[in-house]
């Protein structure tokens, strides 16, 4: 029948068709929930069950409601973002909501960096991109939330900046929030009723809280969803082939002006004009990279898309891909070309390339980080 559930730990209306939306709740757990009249939903059950958060998504609309209410919060703003995908982590107008309150910059999934790659520069480089976007944080902090590498200092941080205040945690979707608020609680166990939820005043929104030493809260906010991020092109298989799951291992291809490297079917990469060179792709290590010759590059990939050159490999998935951008990039120096959520190439200084990605997705130019 069509009469709304709601659950009943949060007050989200249960649906079963999206998994990242507020409510979600399998059919399977259902029916078990209303035959027990115990309904909860997915996030809820696990919470209560397992102590353990999932991710869950807002509109934007939602989402802002949020943000004022954390304008008007005396507290730490932690912005937790993909160093993978900086665009895709942005939080569109989050510095108009932060108010006075300061904002620590925590970059996730330190452990997919290579190793020659200096942390400084890393964090460097995420400040500036920050500060264009309108924020200025007291400090940025580089984590892995998946390996729980320096999730310790980043807690010592907290504490440091926070000065007896409540902490927001922030971020959108994908960007491994709730994989470090879960190393969170994980760290902290041994507290009955550790996590507890109650509700954005004013909106059906659910926070949960995790007590601190002195009355104050850590606050996990839902994630905004952030439709310009590989993530939503993609099934959770594919994802996980474009996406770097490890420490990632360079690989230098030597290429005459007039080559093009695919990234499976989800991005390219051509030489338009220089002479040979040497450009390391930075990228997923089982990610198929394919050269051709950029005159055959359009009729490859129409040809190609989804059998040679893939992910996206079902056929819901190639039907639905967005279509591939062109960015014309000219070095003054040497350079990353930065593919959001996929990765970088290395190009030398003085070269003109281009580098494509889904329509939305961005592609941009940095200073080379090795
Ligand atoms: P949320 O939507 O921000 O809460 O993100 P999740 O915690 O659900 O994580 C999104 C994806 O990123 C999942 O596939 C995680 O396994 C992955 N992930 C999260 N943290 C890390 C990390 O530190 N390193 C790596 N390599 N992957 C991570």
């Amino acid at each position: 029948n069509d009469e709304d559930l709601y659950c009943i730990g949060c007050g989200a209306k249960i649906q079963t068709t999206d998994r990242d939306a507020p409510g979600y709740t399998p059919e399977s757990a259902l029916k078990k929930g209303m035959e027990n009249n115990e309904l909860y939903c997915q996030r809820c059950f696990r919470l209560r069950h397992y102590n353990e958060i999932v991710p869950v998504g807002l509109t934007d609309d939602d989402f802002l409601k949020l943000l004022s209410q954390i304008r008007d919060a005396d507290a730490l703003i932690v912005y937790v973002m993909d160093i993978f995908d900086f665009n895709g982590s942005v939080i569109p107008g989050l510095h108009r909501f932060v108010g006075n309150n300061p904002v620590l910059l925590v970059g996730n999934k330190e452990d997919i960096l290579p190793k020659s790659l200096r942390r400084s520069k890393l964090k460097d480089w995420l400040r500036q991109r920050a500060n264009e976007a309108g924020i200025h944080p007291i400090d940025v902090a580089l984590v892995s939330a998946k390996t729980n590498q320096s999730v310790d200092s980043l807690l010592v941080q907290i504490d440091k900046y926070r000065k007896n205040r409540d902490v927001y945690i922030v971020g959108v979707t994908n960007v491994g929030k709730s994989t470090l608020i879960n190393q969170i609680i994980r760290q902290n166990t041994g507290k009955a009723d550790l996590i507890t939820t109650s509700r954005f005043p004013g909106t059906t929104l659910d926070r949960i809280e995790i007590p601190l030493d002195d009355d104050h809260f850590l606050v996990d906010t839902p994630g905004i969803i952030h439709a310009e991020q590989m993530a939503h092109y993609l099934n959770g298989n594919d994802l996980k082939i474009v996406t770097p799951q490890k420490s990632i291992k360079p690989k230098v291809y030597q290429l005459n002006e007039g080559q093009t490297l695919f990234f499976g079917g989800v991005a390219r990469f051509d030489y338009e004009n220089g002479p040979k060179n040497g450009f390391t792709v930075y990228a997923e290590n089982n990610l198929y990279i394919h050269r051709t010759k950029l005159e055959n590059a359009d009729s490859l990939y129409e040809a190609q898309l989804g059998k040679l050159l893939s992910p996206p490999s079902t056929e819901e998935d190639i039907e639905a891909f967005p279509k591939l951008v062109r960015h014309e990039l000219k070095t003054a120096k040497k350079s990353d070309l930065v593919i959001e959520g996929l990765g970088w190439v290395t190009v030398p200084e003085g070269v003109v390339v281009a580098g494509w990605a889904p329509e939305g997705v961005a592609v941009i130019l940095r200073d080379a980080m090795i």
